[in-house]
């Protein structure tokens, strides 16, 4: 019998409490005089929330249970944020030798990073290889060539497992969809079961299968479902080579954020009940786990706030232009259908606007007419150099930057209470300069290449 749950619900913030650290965060970040004419926005992480949210995940699981949490690198590249969840004891999800780097400088040991990049080279399965760092394994070609660096290296401490597509269908969102029975992710399980268990069968090396089957817009019994397949699996390489060969489930990432309030829901409590209705013997002793959320674990951690540089009116409609567009929240903008955000709009000195509605547009700064935040949104009516809040953009908006325009990436900073019941305040990335812009953009002038000669 597995321990009962702990009630993780008390410990995630309330609605009311995450409004109010974001209306203290806007009226820090009036004060403290963090926009100005060269940055008109920023980013802030509030670590309070972050912590509530790693702990609600953490305690969602039996203490008994041998889990490893990692977080999905893409969803927080912020190093010193990725260190915080170094120093909780969570693991980090990699998936280019940028990310992986990035986890290694943040801190993390190497046996808890995960790598899952479909496109491994030679040189990156080596030196995961070589620093016992876990991988899995994406396609049949990546196995022929983990067989070859298996061989050259002897021995190694990487725990190896094969990515599997369970095939299940697609959710709300096509493209955000990994289950797909066509999806480019992992081996096919419905196309290829018998193939795979006879390379595990061949392979006493391959201890770990790795499901990432739910995501935004995917219920939380169809993500299930992903991992009750590969988990019948796990038992039928058992029956197959005679052991317990299959020692780590690994479940993926994907549980679902909700962007329309402050309310943090589903929890990680929510998907572990349903995991442990649908998949019991994950539960029951036999397999460690792995999970590798990233938006759920930083989503409601993150508000950009920008300033307000115009309003006007056309064609009757209010039309707000702020320092907050398709740099920032790129998914958004180029898929507001999908992936509304949320505006709530504070004056100069960061007091919450509460006037009455009306309907306006948030536009953003870019050279496009698709550069729109929220299009006819009913909001209280938005002024010059107001401040407008974006709530939830925790996760994905502070590592998605998007350069067209050679607008820079913003600052962001982080505020936590300090052990007196103050608000402190870090810097986590300095803005981009323009100077770097500048540099980044090419050789001062074009820099002759030498031939090779022909032979
Ligand atoms: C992106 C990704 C994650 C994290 O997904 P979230 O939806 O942010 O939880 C986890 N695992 C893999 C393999 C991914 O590609």
């Amino acid at each position: 019998m597995i321990d009962a749950p702990p009630r993780t619900r008390d410990t995630l913030p309330t609605p009311d409490t995450l409004l109010r650290r974001r209306e203290q965060v806007v009226g820090d970040v009036a004060r403290q005089a963090f926009i100005d004419d060269l940055h008109p926005l920023c980013g802030v992480v509030d670590l309070d929330t972050l912590d509530e949210l790693m702990r609600s995940l953490s305690q969602a699981y039996p203490a008994s249970m041998p889990a490893l949490h990692t977080i999905a690198a893409k969803a927080i590249t912020l190093r010193p944020v990725l260190t915080r969840f170094a120093q909780a004891g969570f693991g980090c999800e990699v998936a280019s030798p940028g990310e992986l780097q990035l986890a290694l400088a943040a801190g993390f040991p190497a046996e808890h990073i995960v790598f899952d990049s479909p496109a491994k080279t030679a040189t990156e399965i080596e030196q995961a290889l070589a620093l016992g760092i876990s991988f899995n394994i994406d396609n049949f070609e990546e196995l022929a060539r983990v067989d070859q660096a298996v061989a050259r290296v002897g021995g190694h401490r990487s725990v190896i497992g094969m990515r599997l597509n369970p095939q299940t269908g697609a959710g709300a969102i096509g493209a955000m969809s990994t289950a797909t029975s066509t999806s480019k992710f992992g081996i096919g399980l419905a196309d290829h079961r018998e193939t795979v268990i006879a390379a595990f069968a061949t392979r006493p090396w391959l201890t770990q299968l790795h499901v990432h089957s739910g995501s935004q817009g995917l219920s939380l019994e169809h993500a299930a479902e992903g991992v009750r397949l590969i988990t019948d699996l796990a038992a039928d390489i058992t029956a197959r080579t005679g052991h317990q060969q299959v020692r780590r489930i690994d479940i993926g990432g994907g549980l679902p954020v909700n962007f329309s309030s402050d309310d943090i829901v589903p929890t990680f409590a929510d998907h572990r009940a349903v995991l442990e209705r649908m998949v019991p013997e994950l539960f029951d002793g036999t397999y460690g786990l792995v999970t590798e959320f990233g938006r759920a674990l930083t989503a409601k951690a993150g508000t950009i706030v920008a300033r307000v540089e115009y309003t006007k009116v056309t064609g009757g409609r209010q039309i707000a232009i702020t320092h907050a567009g398709v740099q920032v929240a790129t998914r958004t903008i180029f898929g507001p259908g999908e992936w509304p955000l949320r505006i709530e709009v504070y004056d100069a000195q960061g007091r919450h606007r509460a006037e009455q509605s009306q309907l306006q547009d948030i536009a953003g700064p870019a050279c496009f007419t698709g550069d729109m935040l929220a299009v006819g949104r009913e909001l209280p009516l938005v002024h010059q150099g107001d401040l407008v809040a974006v709530p939830d953009t925790g996760g994905y908006y502070f590592s998605t930057h998007f350069s067209y325009n050679a607008l820079p990436r913003p600052a962001v900073y982080a505020v936590e209470t300090d052990p007196d019941g103050g608000r402190r305040w870090s810097l986590v990335r300095r803005a981009q300069t323009i100077e770097q812009i500048v540099t980044e953009a090419g050789e001062p002038s074009l820099v002759p290449l030498p031939i090779r000669p022909c032979d």
